[in-house]
């Protein structure tokens, strides 16, 4: 039945990350260290306690790995949005913001992805709270379709896919840690040299392979690459927006298929492993497969930042040369 799969397969699309059981227990992050223990050196001033580790709140699981990378073991992270909860329709509630009003720095990724920091800044009452809107100093990708707009806002927030936006949000992130840790500043800088190395590594590595593709575009469910896109002069087409939400009708069903096959499409992304038996049938429809693509919003088959963007150019680029 192309109608109910196609059905599924939009619904996966829609929900992106939802359907996410296997949270990695190393992005999951303990519930608050009882701040107790600082109790003990209450003679010490204390963010000048150099083993002491920085308290930092993050909203999502893109922003828990470029803190982690920079931060390592100086830093005690905890995530707001829980993995597997799609983040763009996430409303804190206020058990999830008790973190904000002890924690030293909260890392927010800015471009409308979290309409609701302002108000959890203000709410968190913490007068020495370091906010850092990551994506500060990116140029934003202005969203024009209206269902874009609709789903994401003024501008398309997912600048964390992008290797460029990372470097961005990823030094904007190693300030916050040195102005919170001036002691381990030398440290946080190194940490920060050596990630933004590996993710111009990438780049290098695939701008060549971008260039020399025949075909410049791909399809996914969710447009959740315009960032990527940008770096290596790319085209995404998303389900999403090719076709209203909801129910496809018959007629816009036709249309996909007719879209893949004008297109030469031979794989299909999708946030989420959809069932084989989707997969199946809408490989034999449109003479392509669905492929797993990574958007870092949640974490996801216990993988890194670095490896799940690998694993996404990997296959786009496999994709634009089928
Ligand atoms: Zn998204």
């Amino acid at each position: 039945m192309l109608k109910r799969s196609i059905a599924l397969l939009l619904c996966f699309a829609a929900v992106m990350s939802v359907g996410l059981t296997a949270c990695s227990s190393s992005n999951s992050v303990s519930s608050m260290v009882s701040s107790e223990a600082s109790s003990a050196s209450k003679a010490s001033e204390e963010s000048k306690v150099s083993d002491s580790k920085i308290k930092v709140s993050v909203t999502f699981n893109a922003m828990y790995e470029f803190v982690h990378a920079v931060g390592k073991d100086k830093v005690e992270i905890s995530t707001i949005i829980p993995d597997g909860t799609e983040p763009h329709d996430f409303e804190p509630k206020a058990q999830d913001l008790v973190g904000l009003s002890t924690a030293q720095v909260f890392v927010y990724s800015g471009f409308g992805m979290e309409a609701w920091t302002d108000n959890a800044i203000k709410s968190a009452n913490n007068p020495n709270l370091i906010a850092v809107e990551a994506s500060k100093g990116a140029k934003p990708i202005k969203n024009t379709d209206p269902g874009e707009i609709k789903e994401h806002g003024q501008y398309d927030p997912h600048i964390w896919l992008s290797l460029k936006g990372a470097e961005i949000e990823v030094k904007n992130i190693k300030d916050a840690l040195v102005k919170a840790d001036s002691a381990n500043k030398d440290y946080y800088e190194k940490n920060c040299s050596d990630f933004i190395a590996q993710l111009e590594n990438l780049y290098t590595k695939y701008d060549s392979k971008f260039k020399n593709a025949k075909k410049k575009s791909f399809v996914t469910g969710h447009a959740a690459f315009g960032y990527l896109c940008r770096d290596f002069g790319l085209k995404q087409n998303s389900v999403e927006d090719v076709f209203a939400e909801g129910e496809p009708s018959a007629q816009q069903l036709v249309e996909l298929v007719k879209f893949c096959k004008e297109n030469k499409v031979t794989t299909i992304f999708a946030e989420e492993m959809a069932s084989p038996d989707v997969s199946k049938t809408l490989a034999k429809e449109v003479g392509a497969k669905v492929e797993t693509i990574y958007t870092v919003e949640s974490g996801e088959d216990s993988k890194t930042y670095l490896e799940r963007v690998e694993s996404d150019l990997t296959k786009i680029d496999a994709s634009l040369e089928g």
